[in-house]
This record gives structure tokens, C-alpha cells and sequence, in this order.
């Protein structure tokens, strides 16, 4: 039968490992600081219980007050761990579980009676499992099984606890050998600790793979959706039941004359022109609706819309946005424009080729007009839209409202009617 210092010893070795391991893999990413803050909470964690297990070999006061707050530190540094996990920060209320430790230790009938002091670690311990296992659970959608999994465990910790404070005040122990050792209280003490550790990897796992998919649709150089993310959201945004949107719309902008201000003022410069303009775009797409880049300097935005006349707007608005003032690229203000082309059908028979040979089609006819313009596919025809003054104006609202007119004119004008 192992002896209780010599079952401490084993689980200080053991807490401290795992405690390294993770300050270790921190180091090599330091972004991630809930590495370190779940390293910090295991070294804490097995500091204070190697002062426990070191009780009449070292003073009173270091084995039992000094040992128990070390002890209790590690849920300040877990519920900071899982806070950080989900970007948060770490709250001040993370510190009550020593906290509470502390604050009882200054009254004397606790400091200096054994059960007293059991009763309140095990309380401290409860409100440190239950701030664990309310945080993991409300933290974030992601994994949302695994972290209610985890959650549970650690309730069954608050009732653990709970359960042997009551048995302390029932039974009134006055040293470690009248506590007896609790079945329960063990069970849940080591297998609660390994599913935690299986969990938390399971977790940090399941955020890495989500890392890179995300890095997959992602273009690098302007950071908005690739090709291959416009096509998820596509499907998505396709099934979506919006009755007060029945449309979805394809919106595809190609910059006007790119080459010649690659040829006229280098690539880098180029490179800040696609940033800047997917910088502006991404900002004015409407709520629910996606902008990417779909290669070189074309981009597209997909969105649900009640009407054509609404992606219209949408295309408008960037497109003034662009043309109304120069961008700022490493060798010069640069002034860019874009043409755009765009589609819209009723997303319960969308075609996505019909959709984006539309929207090329009408790309083509505002290529053709000149560029720095709209036109819109409709199914049986394609609209041009004036451009006037409009590019002067700096207001955005103003903006939207200049192009909503020039939208009704084109309608009206049989000479912007083209055969599609
Ligand atoms: P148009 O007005 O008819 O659209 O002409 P354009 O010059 O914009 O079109 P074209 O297709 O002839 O040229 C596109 C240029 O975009 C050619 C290519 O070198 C450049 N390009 C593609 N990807 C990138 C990129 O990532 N960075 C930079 N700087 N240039 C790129
Ligand atoms: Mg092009
Ligand atoms: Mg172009």
C-alpha cells in the first residue's frame, strides 16, 4: 500500500511535468498564453501540495497556510488559462478561491483548528471548480460538447468537495489520519484530473484545425475570404431561409487598368492598392453578406438581397468609395477605380455558373462603358449605371443616396438597356 507522502510526491512530479511541458510548448508560441497560464496553474498546483506533503519536516505556517493559498493559486491561473483560450482576459475574480483561503486563515478559530481549515480549502476548492466549470462553459460556441463534457466534471468536483466539507463538520477530524481516505473523494480527485487533461488536449486540438481551415479561405496578402471561402459561404448563404431577402446576388469587381499601375509603380505598390481596396470593400458589405478575393485583381462579394436594385447599391457604394479618394501605396497616392458586374437570382433556384457568367457579362458591358462603373445582370438583360458627380461626394450616406438616384435613372433610360 503506498503511504500518503509518497502519493503527494508522485502527484507533484506529475502536475510539475505537465506543468513544464506546457510553459515549454508557450515558448515556442508565445501569441498562445494560455500555454502558459495552464503551465503556471500546474506548477502552483504541485508546489503548494509538495509543501503539504512536506507537513512536520518544515514549519506549520509553510505546509499549511503558505501551502494551501500556493494550492489554490493554480484556479487563478486556470480560469485565467480558460478565459485566455476563448480571448479574454483574465477577471479579478479568479483570485477568490485563495482568496477566500486567506481571508478565513485571520480568524484564529479557523487558522488553529484543524477541521475549520479542512472545511474552508474544501469550500476554496469548490468556488475554484465551480468558476472553472462555469467559464469552460459559457467561454465560447466552439467544441460546445467537449466543454459541457468538462463543465460536468468539474461540478462533480464542487459536489466532492462540498460533499467532504460536510463530512468534516459532521465528523469533527483533528488530524490527517481521522479524515480517513474517501473513495469518492479519490475516484473523482484522479479520474476528474485525467479527463481534464484529455479534454483540454481534445480542445486545443479541435482550435488548431479550426486555425487551419480558416488559414485555407483565407487570402494572404489582403487577409479576406480566398476563392475557396466565397464558395462555402455561397452554399451557406444559398440555404439560408431569409423570406425577407429572397435573392442572392453575386457582385464581381475587377480594377480598372491594374497592369499599368503595376507597370507605372511596382508590384509592392500594386500589392497595397488589392489591400486597401478589400480594406474599404470589406467594411461596406452589408451584415450577413461575404467579400473575397477570387484571384489577381478581381474580387467578389456574395449577399442576400430583397431586390437587384439593393446589390446595385452595394456595388455602387464601393465602388464610389474607391474612386473618391487616391490610395496611399509605398511610391505614390495612387488613383484606382473598379469595375463591377452583377447578378442576382431567387436563391431557391441559384445557379452559381449562371450567376457568375451574369455577372461577368455585365463586368463586361461596364468594362466597355468606359469602366469606373456598375452594370447589373437581370436575367433577360443588363443595366448600366450612370456614374456622375457622385465620386466628389465624401459623405457616405450622401453617396448612397447619389447612387440609389442614378439606379432609378438607369432603369428608366431605354438607352442603358442592353440585349443580354
Ligand atoms: P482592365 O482594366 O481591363 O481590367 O485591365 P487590367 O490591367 O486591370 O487587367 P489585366 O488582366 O490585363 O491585368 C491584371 C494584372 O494584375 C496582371 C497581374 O500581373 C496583376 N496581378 C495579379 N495578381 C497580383 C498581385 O497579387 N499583386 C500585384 N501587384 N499584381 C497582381
Ligand atoms: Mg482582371
Ligand atoms: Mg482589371
Amino acid at each position: 500500500m503506498l503511504d500518503v507522502r509518497t502519493g503527494f510526491l508522485l502527484w507533484t512530479i506529475q502536475a510539475a511535468s505537465l506543468g513544464a511541458l506546457l510553459i515549454a510548448v508557450w515558448l515556442h508560441r508565445l501569441k498562445d498564453r494560455h500555454f502558459l497560464l495552464f503551465g503556471l496553474g500546474l506548477i502552483s498546483h504541485a508546489s503548494g501540495l509538495a509543501l503539504v506533503g512536506a507537513r512536520g519536516m518544515i514549519p506549520d505556517f509553510l505546509s499549511i497556510q503558505i501551502a494551501n493559498a500556493v494550492t489554490l493559486s493554480a484556479f487563478a491561473f486556470f480560469v485565467g488559462a480558460l478565459r485566455r483560450f476563448d480571448g479574454k482576459t483574465t477577471p479579478p475574480w479568479a483570485v477568490l478561491p485563495p482568496l477566500l483561503w486567506v481571508a478565513g486563515n485571520l480568524f484564529p478559530f479557523i487558522r488553529d483548528d484543524f477541521s475549520n481549515r479542512v472545511m474552508l480549502y474544501s469550500l476554496s476548492a469548490a468556488l475554484g471548480f465551480g468558476l472553472m466549470s462555469v467559464v469552460i462553459a459559457r467561454g465560447g460556441t466552439s467544441s460546445l460538447r467537449y466543454r459541457y463534457i468538462l463543465s460536468g466534471v468539474w461540478a462533480i468536483h464542487v459536489i466532492s468537495n462540498l460533499l467532504l466539507a460536510a463530512r468534516t463538520w459532521r465528523q469533527d477530524p483533528q488530524a490527517f489520519q481521522d479524515v480517513g481516505v474517501n473513495g469518492f473523494v479519490v475516484i473523482v480527485g484522479i479520474t476528474g484530473f485525467i479527463t481534464a487533461i484529455v479534454i483540454l488536449a481534445k480542445l486545443l486540438i479541435d482550435r488548431s484545425e479550426e486555425r487551419l481551415k480558416e488559414l485555407v479561405r483565407t487570402d494572404p496578402l489582403t487577409g479576406v475570404y480566398n476563392r475557396r471561402g466565397l464558395l462555402e459561404v455561397y452554399e451557406r448563404l444559398r440555404s439560408v431561409p431569409f423570406r425577407e431577402r429572397p435573392l442572392l446576388a453575386v457582385i464581381v469587381f475587377d480594377l480598372d487598368h491594374f497592369k499599368q499601375i503595376n507597370d507605372t509603380h511596382g508590384h509592392q505598390s500594386g500589392d497595397a492598392v488589392l489591400v486597401e481596396f478589400a480594406r474599404r470593400a470589406t467594411g461596406l458589405i452589408p451584415e450577413g453578406g461575404v467579400f473575397g478575393r477570387s484571384g489577381g485583381e478581381e474580387f467578389a462579394a456574395i449577399l442576400r438581397v430583397g431586390e437587384p436594385r439593393h446589390a446595385a447599391l452595394v456595388g455602387e457604394t464601393i465602388r464610389q468609395s474607391l474612386a473618391a479618394s487616391p490610395v496611399a501605396a509605398p511610391s505614390a497616392e495612387i488613383e484606382v477605380t473598379t469595375s463591377i458586374g452583377i447578378a442576382t437570382m431567387p436563391a431557391g433556384s441559384a445557379d452559381l455558373d449562371r450567376l457568375l457568367s451574369g455577372a461577368d457579362r455585365a463586368l463586361y458591358v461596364a468594362k466597355d462603358r468606359g469602366r469606373n462603373r456598375c452594370a447589373v445582370w437581370t436575367g433577360d438583360k443588363i443595366l448600366s449605371v450612370h456614374t456622375d458627380t457622385a465620386d466628389l461626394i465624401d459623405d457616405q450616406t450622401d453617396r448612397q443616396v447619389a447612387a440609389l438616384r442614378m439606379l432609378a435613372q438607369a432603369a428608366s433610360d431605354e438607352h442603358d438597356v442592353l440585349g443580354s
